[in-house]
């Protein structure tokens, strides 16, 4: 019989007769090694523990604990999945495009046909048969398979017919059998159902075949699975815990904005709720802003192309703009991506002397990108923003202070807004890529350098991203989680040498001379008024500080005729003060009314009846807090204004 010649990770040879099978090679090494072996790999291709090996090579095994077991378990539990979906009688039919493994889980494409979509409600049919299948037990088997056979066992399979013609000629065709189901796959899987122990399916999106738009659309079916039940546990513990926090259903369920296909993709409407919010937020910087010597200007959306020639946006980034409107009379206006030229623009606008710098121009810049619609997301990714922008004009040394002290400033808002979880990201040119960016590597060098050196000597620790600056110079990018997952830019400064060059600024120095070039920076504090909001209202979990709250204090009288009056006294002195307060009117139970000013997570409550009426007090009860406490109307007032006092200016 002939021999094959195995060699082990750690260099060791072993002979074994050809057609040994790596559950055999691990038990001969050891019984405990078999156990806990997953698959095997031999010359970088998966081998599954029961398939025959004919060749000599590098032989591994995947055990339990490595980060590539668990991928082979999920991308079991997506063949389950699949298996499970065929065996109801519902989705026989059913055609799958693709299903791999992925970070957190595994998914499946499915496509039933329109009208007999697979929903949620149907998961729990599913995962029964998925157990059931599990307690089979059926062994998982690989084999080689010829072109014409494949073509053959998937006649049936119109997206995996797609697969296989698109595989290069003379490309090995291997097949994944569990007893009646057949994948097209190329291995790395558990040796038998039995294995895929604690799963789960959780969510249900539209997807594109191949992620094309122009392609059919399928459902992505996602789940994810573990070695143990404890660990799954956790992971839909954390999952729920993420999808309470989701800005998209706070904003649905406290009524702050919505997105429709009506008014446009990544077109936000902002409800009255969410338009509080923002304008809180608004107004906050905005001060902050004028005491930090900011000049507020109001500059249009829509601008001249010619400016966005010039700047450089639309040599480089062109694919993030909306397509520029043909006036007819010759003139070309564009949606501005970017606010720089339109603040260039009040540079420009008189001479300016040194005596004028640090010069510091800001504005609530409404501005349109054209992101791309599967990228699309709430509030946090949008087509029409609104940022907190500034530009600040800086003879050369001042360079470094200045952006010092927007850091500074940056840190004092994320204090007063109690955000505490970021991370800082020097992002640096591609230079793998370098025409997607301005063309002199002196300046590139230099400024991303002296963007380091302002970080070490303020002591912060940051992380270095080649390819993520913008196309005139290198940024400080602070990054913030979102409750999916992600990871996003909040807030931003951007050194340029570019733009000063492009528009000509110049500005006259002490030497009498007008031909010093200013740089500029670029900063937005709390990023665009969309982002922002998305990651505040995930961050409060909708139970939004007393500042910010679209409704700050709801009033209950007890009953509307006896205590109404008293309760319309009270609600005005409040608004009269500057506080949002509301009768809540309703002819529902007083328990009901508290339980609905709690889930909408109003910071106060106040009951109003006889004895309140009778003392001039109110009855107090906290967002969140069992216990109530009566007071003076006129201490209660102050107790808020003192609660908001640090936000807002007179
Ligand atoms: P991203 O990498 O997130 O697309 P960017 O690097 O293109 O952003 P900048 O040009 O630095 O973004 O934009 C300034 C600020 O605008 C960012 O800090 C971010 O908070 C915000 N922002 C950018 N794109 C969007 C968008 N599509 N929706 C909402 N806010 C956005
Ligand atoms: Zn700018």
């Amino acid at each position: 019989m002939a021999e094959i010649t195995l060699t082990f990770p750690d260099g060791a040879k072993k002979s074994f007769e050809e057609g040994v099978k790596p559950i055999e090679v691990a038990e001969s090494i050891a019984k405990s090694l078999a156990k806990k072996s997953v698959s095997a790999k031999l010359n970088g291709s998966y081998v599954g523990m029961q398939d025959a090996m004919t060749e000599s090579g590098d032989f591994s095994l995947i055990t339990k604990g490595e980060d590539e077991a668990l991928q082979i378990l999920r991308h079991s539990a997506a063949h389950l999945l699949a298996q499970a979906m065929r065996r109801l009688p519902k989705f026989a039919n059913v055609h799958f495009g693709v299903g791999p493994a992925i970070e957190n889980g595994f998914y499946y494409d499915t496509d039933n046909g329109a009208g007999n979509q697979v929903s949620v409600e149907d998961f729990a049919e599913i995962e029964a048969m998925m157990k059931k299948i599990v307690k089979e037990d059926l062994p998982i088997l690989s084999h080689e398979i010829s072109r014409d056979e494949a073509l053959e066992t998937f006649k049936d399979d119109p997206y995996k017919i797609e697969l296989i013609n698109d595989l290069p000629e003379g490309e090995k065709i291997t097949v994944a059998v569990q007893g009646e189901h057949v994948e097209l796959d190329r291995g790395g899987l558990v040796p038998s159902t039995g294995w895929i122990k604690h799963f789960k399916l959780v969510s249900v999106a539209g997807s594109y075949w191949r992620g094309d738009s122009s392609k059919n659309v399928m459902q992505r079916v996602y789940g994810t699975a573990f070695w143990d039940a404890k660990d799954l546990e956790e992971d839909l513990q954390r999952r729920a815990e993420a999808k309470e926090r989701d800005h998209r259903n706070i904003g649905r369920d406290l009524d702050l904005f919505f997105t429709s296909q009506k008014v446009g993709s990544g077109l936000p409407v902002w409800l009255p709720n969410g338009a509080t919010i923002r304008r809180q937020v608004e107004r906050y910087i905005v001060d902050k802003e004028l005491a930090n010597d900011y000049l507020h200007v109001y500059t249009p959306v829509l601008s001249n192309l010619n400016l966005y020639k010039t700047s450089g946006h639309w040599d480089h980034y062109r694919e993030d703009m909306f397509p520029p409107m043909d006036m007819g009379d010759g003139e070309f206006l564009e949606l501005r991506p970017m606010n720089c030229p339109s603040h260039i623009s009040v540079y420009q606008h008189k001479p300016r002397s040194y005596r004028d710098l640090p010069l510091r121009i800001a504005e609530l810049g409404m501005m349109h990108r054209y992101e791309k619609s599967g990228a699309l997301t709430g509030l946090s990714r949008v087509r029409e923003m609104t940022l907190n922008d500034g530009h600040t004009f800086v003879a050369p040394d001042q360079l470094e202070e200045e952006f010092k002290s927007i850091l500074k400033m940056t840190m004092d808002v994320y204090k007063d807004f109690d955000i505490t979880d970021y991370r800082f990201r020097l992002s640096y040119r591609d230079p793998e890529n370098t025409e997607k960016y301005f063309d002199d590597d002196e300046m590139w060098e230099k400024s991303q350098a002296q963007l380091k050196r302002a970080m070490d000597d303020m002591g912060l620790d940051y992380f270095e991203a080649p390819g993520e600056a913008a196309f005139y110079g290198p940024k400080l990018d602070i990054q913030t989680k979102t409750a999916l997952g992600g990871e996003e830019t909040l807030s931003t400064i951007q050194l340029d040498f570019l733009l000063p060059e492009r528009f000509d600024l110049t500005y006259v120095g002490e030497d009498g001379q007008d031909n010093h070039r200013p740089v500029m920076l670029h900063r937005g504090i709390v990023g665009t008024m969309e982002r922002f909001t998305a990651y505040l209202i995930e961050i409060y979990k909708g139970a939004f500080p007393t500042w910010l709250a679209p409704l700050q204090v709801q009033i209950i009288p007890v009953n509307a005729e006896a205590h109404g009056s008293y309760a319309k006294k009270i609600q005005k002195d409040l608004a009269d003060a500057g506080l949002r307060a509301h009768i809540d009117n309703r002819s529902a139970k007083m328990g009901y009314l508290i339980r609905d000013a709690q889930t909408k997570k109003v910071p106060y409550t106040l009951v109003l009846g006889d004895s309140e009426q009778a003392d001039g007090t109110v009855t107090v009860r906290r967002y969140g807090q069992q216990e109530t406490e009566a007071m003076p109307a006129a201490d209660f007032k102050q107790l808020v204004l003192a609660d908001v006092a640090r936000y807002s200016r007179p």
